[in-house]
């Protein structure tokens, strides 16, 4: 029947909660959501004057994660010149924190199995029409040596339905198999360095087994903060729908010694809002419990999936002219993090809202199982959790990047040396990423054009790191520049993951 769970999964479904490990986080009983204290919040701040607008802006401009009621009254600005005024902040702010930098990284879906019935997602056990899968170790392997051979990525962020067949110990072993691949490229090799998680909340235990295997970022979405939403779109007696279980899985991996974890939530479930009141909460009880916020913070929008009529029905949907709200407004409320767009959203969104805040961007982006190694080139609806807004390939994303004067950043240095958690954060509130990243960037930028760049892109992305070089000579040390052009010289010929 529809729906109902195998034994197998029952028990496995059954082991999987651990109440001490989130009742230890709470308040006297309670999470850090009060539903209605965030409504009354945004009741209260409507209409702010002039001068408390520039109050916060000063704020948000010094790196200071803002008080509830400062992101209420930005959620309440009204005056198309005042929002006119925050989209520059924004920007600024941006600029600030993370210079001309864009990261980017591909995402790998290694399982579409799912007990979960999540109402807006197309890999909702209940949904039929999907075909079922989780790759084998050798299949990972090819999809990330095309990943790394051929598109040149870097970074990757591997993604799975919550299942017994995809555990953690399946996804530790996906993970060291693809730290292991090492592709011979046209001038140096390629090699994934950086594996991210997107996956469901785990135990303190499962996390360690996956800090053990050197998980990057570890992203959760908490989908929807409104608790009664959330509720109603994840069905009763399913695993995902114990919100707070959910709500404390990064408080956990901070325990388990992940450094890094991602918050999001996916608007178009509630009120958008509502949503950012949500995330700053989270990033709020994060700074307050551990003196670590959220590395980054994902703002997806809701996209259609196969036989998933909820996205239709949703009285929720966002907006393009909200989209970027939400984006500016995240960035002035949470200055120092990391904010990433995916290609759910269309190559034209994408252009237009990258510079008010956006770190991080996905490319050549596949999100079928076993996508990327079957070279399917069209997207296909039964296969994946719903439909990409931009399917252009990771060189002309990094082409029109250049053009539009940002380096495209391959770093993955800061983890690898230590430049991760509480020591991160320092560094971004204090600009001084900055300066590591920028000789990262350029070094790393080198390495993807000479060994995958066409020459269209090779050309513009070399007209941008000439400027950039000549840019940081004055910034430097002397004998720091020296360096940096020497380990450039190196790169060219050959030698690859030199870094700072
Ligand atoms: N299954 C795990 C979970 O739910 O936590 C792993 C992540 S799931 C495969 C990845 C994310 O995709 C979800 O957290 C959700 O925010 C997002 N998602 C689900 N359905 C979507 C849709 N129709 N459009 C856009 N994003 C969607
Ligand atoms: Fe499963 Fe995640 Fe989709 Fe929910 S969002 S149905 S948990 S894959």
């Amino acid at each position: 029947m529809l729906g109902v769970l195998t034994k197998k999964e029952r028990d496995w479904v059954e082991s999987v909660i651990k109440d001490e490990e989130i009742v230890k986080y709470m308040e006297n009983g309670r999470d850090f959501i009060d539903d209605d204290d965030i409504w009354e919040r945004l009741q209260r701040n409507t209409k702010p004057d002039k001068n408390r607008i520039r109050d916060i802006i000063q704020k948000s401009l010094e790196i200071q994660t803002l008080e509830p009621d400062e992101t209420a009254s930005l959620l309440n600005i009204e005056d198309p010149d005042t929002w006119h005024e925050i989209f520059q902040v924004a920007k600024e702010i941006k600029r600030k924190v993370y210079d001309n930098r864009i990261v980017t990284f591909a995402p790998l879906y290694c399982g579409d199995l799912c007990v979960n019935n999540c109402l807006y997602c197309g890999f909702r056990r209940e949904n039929v029409v999907i075909k079922r899968r989780r790759l084998g170790l050798d299949e990972i392997r090819k999809e990330a040596e095309v990943l790394a051979g051929e598109i040149g990525h870097k970074r990757l962020i591997v993604v799975y339905g919550e299942h017994p067949s995809t555990d953690a110990g399946y996804i530790a072993d996906t993970i060291r198999t693809i730290y292991d691949v090492k592709v011979k490229t046209k001038n140096g090799y390629g090699q994934i360095r950086r594996v991210n998680v997107n996956i469901a909340p785990m135990s303190v235990d499962d996390l360690r087994l996956l800090r053990d295997v050197g998980i990057g970022t570890y992203q959760v979405f908490q989908e929807t903060y409104h608790h009664g939403t959330y509720k109603r779109l994840h069905p009763e007696g399913t695993l995902k729908s114990h919100y707070q279980w959910r709500l404390y899985c990064h408080h956990r991996a901070l325990e388990a010694g992940v450094d890094d974890v991602a918050i999001g939530a996916l608007f178009g479930l509630y009120d958008w809002r509502f949503e950012v009141m949500g995330l700053l909460y989270h990033a709020r009880d994060l700074e307050r419990q551990f003196g670590i916020g959220p590395h980054t913070i994902s703002f997806p929008r809701l996209e259609p999936a196969a036989n998933t009529p909820f996205i239709q029905a949703t009285n929720y949907r966002v907006s393009d002219e909200d989209f970027k709200k939400i984006i500016a407004v995240i960035r002035l409320s949470v200055p120092y993090t990391g904010m990433i767009l995916t290609a759910r959203e269309p190559a034209s969104i994408r252009r237009e809202v990258l510079p008010i805040g956006i770190t991080q961007t996905d490319a050549s982006t596949k999100i079928g199982i076993g996508a990327y190694s079957d070279r399917y080139t069209d997207q296909e609806e039964d296969r994946q959790q719903f439909l990409l807004g931009d399917t252009r390939s990771l060189d002309e994303v990094i082409r029109e990047l250049a053009q539009m004067g940002y380096i495209t950043s391959f770093c993955t240095a800061g983890y690898r040396c230590g430049r991760t958690g509480d020591r991160i954060m320092t560094l971004l509130r204090t600009g001084r990423e900055a300066v590591f990243c920028k000789l990262n960037a350029v070094l790393t930028f080198r390495e993807w054009l000479d060994d995958f760049a066409s020459p269209e892109t090779k050309a513009a992305g070399e007209q941008v790191l000439k400027k950039e070089i000549e840019e940081i000579k004055d910034k430097l040390p002397q004998n720091v520049y020296e360096k940096l052009l020497e380990y450039y010289r190196r790169i060219e010929d050959g030698e690859r993951d030199l870094y700072f």
